[in-house]
């Protein structure tokens, strides 16, 4: 539902950017390791994003947990994810109205692609979900924010590239009521321009 909301806002601002999305989005040829996406609609004092990126960036692997301490990084990184506005205002007017995750390298709720004991000896690309065949899985995250101070910041920040090294560039776009524009932000690179066109 959000993301459909999302979509219709760049819809309703250029059809190239809403092909943009469905493709980045939708297509599994988009997932390369080291590059993210982040899109970004502005409306008045709330922020609607959504943020795609193959699970080795965040989790430094791609198969479904299955040790303790992989489920344990999921589940911290689910959480960050869920909780950290993924923008912000230089002083922090950003609060999480409502967040969503979704990616395939928990332990969680797919029972049906629980090999049981065996599972091991299985080979990533006989899991269903990896139906690329490669085993490359994804996050998907989006997000609602309210933030203050929106329109007068000159700079917005991402935390994502500092807080996931493994990001070595994030493509960002964004629209909002001065228009729409674009910025790629290189490893560790966290701050971007809404009126830099
Ligand atoms: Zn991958």
């Amino acid at each position: 539902m959000k993301r459909s909301k999302l979509n219709a806002i760049f819809l309703a601002t250029s059809g190239a950017l809403m092909a943009f999305s469905a493709n980045a989005i939708d297509n599994p040829g988009a997932h390369q390791h080291g590059h993210a996406e982040l899109q970004v609609a502005v409306d008045g004092n709330q922020i609607d994003l959504i943020f795609t990126s193959p699970a080795y960036n965040l989790l430094g692997f791609e198969h479904r947990a299955r040790t303790d301490d992989q489920k344990a990084l999921v589940k911290e990184t689910e959480e960050w994810l869920e909780r950290t506005p993924l923008i912000n205002t230089p002083d922090a007017s950003c609060k999480v109205a409502s967040a969503e995750v979704y990616h395939e390298a928990g332990d969680g709720s797919g029972d049906h692609h629980d090999h049981g004991s065996n599972g091991h000896d299985h080979h990533e690309h006989n899991e269903h979900e990896h139906s690329e065949g490669y085993g490359h899985s994804d996050f998907e995250v989006t997000q609602v924010l309210n933030c203050t101070g929106l329109a007068s910041a000159e700079a917005l920040l991402i935390p994502l590239t500092e807080r996931f090294p493994e990001i070595e560039d994030l493509g960002v776009q964004w629209v909002w009521s001065g228009g729409q524009g674009s910025a790629r932000l290189e490893h560790q690179e966290r701050s971007f321009s809404l009126k830099s066109q």
